[in-house]
């Protein structure tokens, strides 16, 4: 598999006595290679001569260091926590932290799901980095040697204070009782920082494929990366909150040299980024694809925000072998948008529809969420009304729509709000009202939202259940039996996943500092009350 690679970068020769690393993704080497953000953070750490590093993948590696001493995580999916602890065990490290000695390995983690809430899987950490790796690798690296020959915990200490490292083991939380809710989050004495800041790199030079390969779930793409974080801002949506400000590539720095590296070695490019098109020179990058050289590239675009969808955006798909579009609604109520802050009417909708029939594409997927907080029946009526109205007004444009459950996620003003139940109920009214118009209508595993939201809303008392899920397999009666096991010890899975929280309650991220202070979620929170009609403030 390595072989067929094609690198965009030259590693360099390792120094003498470089530091032997461990850079891991914990799943298959197809799923891995097509994370973007593991490739570059691999491409920098092989770019430090410091640093001696070796990928590992569930189902393959490069050759390995019977001493690691960095042994690091990058983690984009909630349930590969279950092959991170399959792989400490293959490598004979503790599961635990605190049962780790001088001789084991620092393990290091960090990718969207540890930013976001590290708390489940604090236990099972040394090390979780907290934003944006082009500010914390060289960081992290520089802080390592100035310790190197130091005890785990001298080394801990220090790294501890590096902005944006966060070191578990160093914080104390306590609870009013074994199962109720957090009392206190403190560091273990005064010289740890109280609060762990998430770090934001602000150039404009945004990240690029470093490999193409044929193995890769995508297979052969070159990935440059648009825009990072979205400046819209729905009330729910972590992709936006957590990684603010709204930052982009430059055109002329970052992302034509970039492309045209890339596509040295491909003829596939895909854009990425969470609102791909509202990067202020998307038209001009258009423009640019749009050269004779390109009419063979095959264009991927991640997303596209609705009222963004023109004839010519259409066109340009088309040409560049792309069939359909993908845009996020979230619901076809217009009121329920304003709740969620949506800037996005349902006529808005329909009209990129018909922009993206008459530009010649022949598919449009939706998605859409059940169970939004203050979401009425009225409001799921109104998203079968939608695709009606979209049927009729793009006849022959096949139209499909994907609906997950929301789930709340830290560092949003809906981390407050539990998951409604109803939502299951919900997901199967659309099913059978969409189905017999002809509308594909794909809905997430209801079941899958609940494991999801446990984990987005976890504390560290879940380290020990989620050792035991594991061996019961990934379903959510094996969680459900784990909390049976363990009642008494942590609060029941209703607390964490199903119950609005008081806005006053100790949240378990409440130590680490994301983009927006707690008083400006709460306030976008009361905006969303504002709008809304049957949640209670
Ligand atoms: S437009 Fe999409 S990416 Fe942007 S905040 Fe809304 S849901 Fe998130």
């Amino acid at each position: 598999m390595f072989s067929a690679e094609r690198l965009l970068f030259q590693p360099v020769i390792p120094a003498a006595n470089a530091i032997p690393v461990i850079f891991a993704f914990p799943n298959e080497y197809s799923v891995g290679i097509t994370s973007l953000g593991y490739q570059v953070v691999w491409a920098t750490l092989a770019s430090h001569p410091a640093l001696n590093v070796s990928r590992l993948f569930t189902d393959q590696s490069e050759p390995l260091p019977a001493h690691p001493e960095l042994f690091g995580f990058s983690v984009s999916w909630e349930l590969d926590y279950v092959n991170i602890l399959g792989l400490l065990e293959r490598f004979e490290i503790p599961l635990r932290a605190s049962d780790r000695q001088d001789s084991h390995p620092l393990i290091f983690g960090g990718g969207p799901v540890l930013t976001a809430n590290p708390e489940p899987f604090a236990d099972f950490f040394d090390i979780v980095l907290l934003g944006d790796g082009e500010l914390l690798l060289p960081e992290l690296i520089t802080a390592y040697q100035a310790v190197r020959g130091a005890s785990r915990i001298e080394k801990l200490r220090h790294l501890a204070q590096v902005p944006g490292i966060y070191v578990p083991s160093l914080y104390h939380v306590s609870y009013d009782v074994p199962d109720g809710a957090i009392a206190i989050i403190e560091p273990i004495d005064a010289s740890i920082p109280t609060q762990v800041e998430k770090q934001t790199y602000r150039g404009n030079v945004l990240s690029a494929s470093t490999v193409v390969t044929e193995h890769a779930a995508w297979e052969n793409i070159f990935m440059v990366e648009v825009v990072r974080s979205c400046p819209e801002m729905c009330r729910f949506c972590l992709a936006s909150y957590l990684t603010l400000p709204f930052r982009t590539a430059s055109l002329e720095q970052s992302l034509i040299p970039a492309i045209e590296k890339g596509l040295t070695v491909t003829r596939r490019l895909g854009l990425l980024g969470a609102s791909v098109t509202q990067h202020p020179e998307f038209e001009t990058l258009l423009n640019y694809l749009d050269q004779p050289k390109y009419d063979d590239v095959r264009l991927s675009i991640a997303s596209v925000r609705t009222n963004t969808v023109t004839e010519k955006l259409a066109r340009t798909l088309v040409k560049h072998d792309t069939r359909s579009i993908t845009i996020a609604v979230e619901s076809g109520s217009d009121r329920l948008r304003r709740v969620i802050n949506k800037k996005l009417t349902t006529a808005e909708v329909i009209e990129a529809a018909v922009q993206a029939k008459a530009g010649g594409l022949s598919a449009m997927k939706l998605y859409g969420m059940a169970g939004i907080p203050d979401e009425t029946p009225e409001d799921m009526e109104a998203t079968v009304q939608m695709m009606q109205d979209l049927k009729k007004a793009a006849p022959g444009l096949r139209l499909s729509l994907g609906c997950s459950t929301f789930v709340p996620k830290a560092h949003t003003p809906f981390q407050w709000f539990g998951v409604n139940p109803e939502a299951e109920k919900r997901l199967k009214y659309l099913q059978k009202h969409l189905r017999p118009i002809g509308v594909d209508f794909r809905p997430e595993s209801y079941n899958w939202s609940v494991i999801q939201a446990l984990i987005s809303r976890g504390d560290r008392r879940l380290a020990p259940l989620l050792e035991k899920v594991r061996h019961y397999g990934d379903t959510l009666g094996s969680y459900r039996r784990a909390f049976k096991e363990m009642r008494g010890q942590l609060p029941p899975l209703e607390y964490y996943v199903h119950e609005s929280w008081v806005l006053d309650q100790v949240l378990p991220w409440d130590h680490l500092r994301g983009p927006l202070p707690k008083t400006t979620l709460l306030k976008h929170r009361a905006d969303a009350l504002k709008q809304g009609q049957a949640i209670a403030v």
